[in-house]
């Protein structure tokens, strides 16, 4: 069983699915919480102060570099580190690229890839100096695969996981490591906006359009859950994965195996 008792854990965009679900992994190994994000605030504090971790949040826009710097200095005054940073936020806009809107694509680049190396570039002064840190990012099968319609999403996740393989070499010769985790589907918010759009387009039911949109790229048939990715970022976070550094870890129900 992993401890991570007296290490603080900031993760972006974990007021909802997998980011809430890998803050409570990591709190329930004992880690303090610092969470980030929009929506309901109150219920995302409740769900990690009901594990008895000590949990704080920061509403930083993951768009605005200053935001972010003012979130990592709050973190280190209320829990006098960050140890393990998960770079979760993430947005999706699925449109051609014809008619792609530029500012969308202009803030999926900002959440969901520019962030992280603001997150990163502050914390790893901290990891270096205590010789210990954990970054784990949160990619895609799309960091690794392409899917028509999601060009600033995909462009963003390939990105994410190439800053992944940098920071995991810069930082070999160290206690710190970086590696980014793949998911295939999974039913939070963020996919449910794609079935919701899916099923009014082709103007079937809901099921059936959950049903098409997993039977298009994921074999397994099952959606993959916030608490099996909560349990793999547990796992990078332990003792023995001391030497994984810089991987691409899919769990995909199969996606990316075909
Ligand atoms: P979600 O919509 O449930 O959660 C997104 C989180 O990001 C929320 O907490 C939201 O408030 C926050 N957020 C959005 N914009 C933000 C901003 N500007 N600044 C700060 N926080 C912001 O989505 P999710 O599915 O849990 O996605 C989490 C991550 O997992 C994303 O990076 C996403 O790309 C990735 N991912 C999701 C799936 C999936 O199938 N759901 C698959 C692979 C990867």
């Amino acid at each position: 069983m992993t401890t991570l008792n007296g290490k603080t854990a900031l993760v972006t965009g974990s007021t909802s699915g997998i980011g809430l679900g890998i803050a409570r992994a990591l709190a329930e190994a004992g880690a303090n919480i610092m969470l980030n994000g929009f929506g309901d605030v109150d219920a995302a504090l409740d769900t990690i102060g009901a594990t008895g971790a000590q949990v704080a949040h920061h509403p930083a826009d993951m768009r605005k570099a200053d935001e972010i710097g003012a979130m990592i200095a709050m973190a280190n005054e209320r829990f006098g580190a960050v140890d393990i940073l998960v770079n979760n936020a993430g947005i999706q806009h699925v449109s051609s690229i014809e008619s792609f809107d530029a500012q969308k694509w202009d803030d999926i680049i900002a959440i969901n890839l520019s962030s992280g190396f603001h997150t990163t570039r502050h914390v790893l002064p901290g990891m270096r100096a205590r010789n210990w840190g954990r970054i784990v990012n949160i990619a895609s099968v799309h960091g690794l695969v392409g899917s028509a319609g999601k060009s600033a999403y995909v462009a963003a996740k390939h990105g994410l996981v190439g800053l992944t393989k940098v920071t995991a070499l810069e930082t070999a010769g160290t206690g710190v490591t970086c590696n980014a985790i793949c998911p295939g589907f999974v039913l939070t918010p963020l996919v449910q906006k794609q079935i919701d759009d899916l099923a009014t387009r082709e103007g079937i039911a809901t099921d059936a359009a959950r049903a098409r949109l997993l039977g298009e790229k994921q074999p397994s048939g099952q959606f993959v859950t916030p608490e099996q990715l909560g349990g793999l970022a547990l796992m990078l976070c332990s003792p023995l994965a001391a030497e994984v550094r810089g991987a691409t870890w899919v769990a995909d129900g199969g996606w990316t195996a075909q």
